[in-house]
Formats: structure tokens, sequence, C-alpha cells
């Protein structure tokens, strides 16, 4: 039967379970949520799967870094033929229609967890094996078409496999959600990756064109030792960064930075700027609070920000922060949150003035 399939950080599957349950319920889709802890992914079962997907579109989920619309669900698959089952559960599915004519790509996917890691290999190679018989069966064009639904083959074990589709406009262009960042040798923190992937997954490319620009000016609270501000300055900005721990060297010395050693809780900028970004290690709740007045100020256009989740109960803390940040910002806001693959007891929100 068809589900939603999503993956998500290991160990925050409960979150993510939370955060599907209430979302379905409340766009009218109840059902349950089926998860492992430890697995990194959740299973949604209700009565209609597909309408669900469409009524929770991926850029708006939290805690999913993937979502995938479950086709099949095939266990006990003979390790000497898998291929075989795999195009009968296709063929079954044309029969009741719902499965499109033919997938743009086919990817092979197993869970970022520590039972999934030893999967990747067969993962690999399946996907050599099953391509060139999906292409002749035509259920994959001939050659990628990445406008189209994909088809994924997810490994839970050797001799089990979940059939799924996503579509390009709906889901993590990245298997398994994953992106593939580089560790630049010049940024001075692993912190860096984080505003990169909150850059490319939170902003689609047009608002990255427009909103991410030579000199744009900035803040950096909570900014040592500088990855965010490394990111910033990369892309041509002139960078506030605010923190009383020291900044690294070749920041100082790029023209852009000014380093201010005060509280960033206190500190305001003189002028609207374009953009501030925090990273301090303070509870959820007084960082929602201290953004919103931000935006309520107009003291920036724009915002990245994490909140660093307590251990327990995590997804009402998430609730409770964004709907106070909304609440106290005052004006409308458009607000998007997600755990990033570099995030780890965390989220990363991207906010703004709502254009009207
Ligand atoms: N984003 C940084 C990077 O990319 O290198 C890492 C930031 S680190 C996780 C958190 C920083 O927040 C620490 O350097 C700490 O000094 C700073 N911080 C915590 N509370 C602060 C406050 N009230 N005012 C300014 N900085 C604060």
């Amino acid at each position: 039967t068809q589900a939603l399939f999503c993956w998500c950080r290991a160990g925050f599957e409960p979150e993510l379970a939370a955060e599907l349950s209430e979302r379905a319920a409340l766009a009218g889709h109840p059902g349950y949520a089926r998860t492992e802890r430890g697995s990194g992914y959740v299973e949604f079962h209700c009565e209609d799967a597909a309408a669900l997907s469409r009524a929770l579109p991926f850029a708006n989920l939290i805690f999913a870094r993937q979502k995938l619309l479950r086709l099949a669900d095939l266990p006990g698959l003979d390790p000497r033929d898998r291929i075989t089952p795999i195009l009968a559960a296709l063929d079954g599915l044309a029969a009741t229609a719902r499965a499109p004519s033919a997938f743009g790509e086919l990817w092979l996917e197993y869970p970022d967890s520590d039972a999934g890691k030893p999967l990747a290999g067969l993962a690999r190679a399946f996907g050599n094996a099953l391509r060139p018989a999906l292409r002749k069966a035509n259920w994959l064009t001939r050659v990628d078409d990445p406008t189209r639904q994909r088809l994924h083959v997810v490994f839970l074990d050797g001799d089990h496999a979940v059939l799924a589709t996503s579509h390009p406009r709906d889901s993590s262009p990245w298997p398994l959600g994953i992106p593939r960042l580089r560790m630049h040798a010049d940024a001075p923190s692993r912190s860096a990756l984080k505003l990169e992937e909150a850059l490319l997954t939170l902003l689609d490319d047009e608002e990255r064109g427009a909103l991410v620009r030579d000199n744009m000016q900035a803040a950096d609270l909570g900014a040592a030792p500088g990855g965010w501000t490394w990111v910033l300055v990369r892309n041509g900005m002139k960078v506030t960064s605010v923190d009383n721990g020291p900044l690294a060297q070749n920041l100082l010395d790029s023209g852009r930075v000014d380093h201010l050693r005060v509280d960033g809780f206190q500190w305001q900028p003189k002028r609207t700027l374009d953009w501030m970004v925090c990273d301090m290690v303070e509870s959820p709740r007084k960082v929602a609070d201290r953004m919103a007045v931000w935006f309520e100020q107009n003291w920036c256009r724009q915002a990245i920000f994490n909140l660093k989740l307590p251990m327990k109960k995590r997804w009402e803390e998430t609730r409770i922060c964004l709907e106070a940040f909304e609440h106290q910002a005052h004006r409308p806001m458009t607000i998007r949150a997600r755990q990033l693959y570099h995030d780890r007891e965390e989220i990363t929100v991207f906010a703004t003035a709502t254009k009207r």
C-alpha cells in the first residue's frame, strides 16, 4: 500500500513522526507513523498518501531530509534475483494506474544509519544491474530526464526493498537528501557548511540570485570563529561579526569584516541590513524572541538563524518557537525551517517579511 516515506537524521524519528502526524491531521489526512528509533526514516500511513503528499510540500517539512511516496514494500527478496519482483511490482502498479508511464531517473538509496551504511555497496551494484532492465521494460526513459518523476529503490536490508517515487519539484535534489558539500581549506570552521547548505536548501535559485549579492550588508551574531561570516564574505557581503570570542585572522584581513566584542542579544544595527545570521548557543525561545525583535524593528530584510533544540519534546519546542517568532514579529512573515544534514541537535530557519 502507499505511504509517505521520509528520510531524517538518525535519532530524530520521533520528531519527524510527530511533525507528520500533526500536519497530516491538520491537512485532513489523519493517519499513523511507523518508525524505529535510530533507523533514519519514518513511514506515514493514511488512506490517501498521494493526496497527503500533495498537502505537505517538501519545502514546508522541518525534520524530513527527503519526502518520497512509497509505491510498494518488498520484504523477503531472493538475493539471487531481486529484479524480477521489482518489475512485477511495477507492472502491478501500472495495472492500477498508480505509476507514471516512465520514470526520468533511478535512485538507489539506503538509510543514513549504522544499519543502513553497509548497504551502500549493494545499492550501487544493484542500480547498475537494474537500470538496463528498467529501460528495456520502458519503466525508465532512455536517457536520464531530471524533469520527470524519479523511481527510488530503497534498501532497508539485503532482502528488503521499498519502491518509491518523488517529483523533482517537490523533493530534495540529493540522494538520501544529503548534499555533498566540500569543506573549503580557508573556512574557519565546519559550521560554514551549515550556512552554505541553508542558502542552497532554504532559498530557491531565483531567491538566491536576488537575495545573495555583492556588497550587501550583513550581521553575524555569535560569529566566532567565523565560518558563517566567511560564507557571507565569499558571497561578496560586508559583515559585522558579533562575538566575544576571536575571529579567524583571514577574515579580519579581508577588509570586509568588523569584529565587535559585544553581546549579540543587545547589539542593534544603525540602519536596516540586508541580512542577519545568528548561530548563538542559547535557549531556542530566547533566540526566537530576539530574532522577532529584529523583524519587528526592521533591522534586517532577511535572516538565517539556528535554534538549538533541547533533549526532550523537540517537535513541540520547534512549533512553539516558530509560532512565537512569527507572532512577535508583528508582520506577515515567510518562514522556512529545516533540520539540515549539517545540523546536529538543531534546526535552521530562513525568515523574511512577506512581500505584499
Ligand atoms: N557560526 C559560527 C561559525 O560558523 O564559526 C559558530 C558559532 S558557535 C556555534 C556559537 C558562538 O556564539 C560562540 O562563539 C559564542 O561565543 C557565541 N555566543 C553565545 N552567546 C553569545 C552572546 N550573548 N553574544 C554574542 N555571542 C554569543
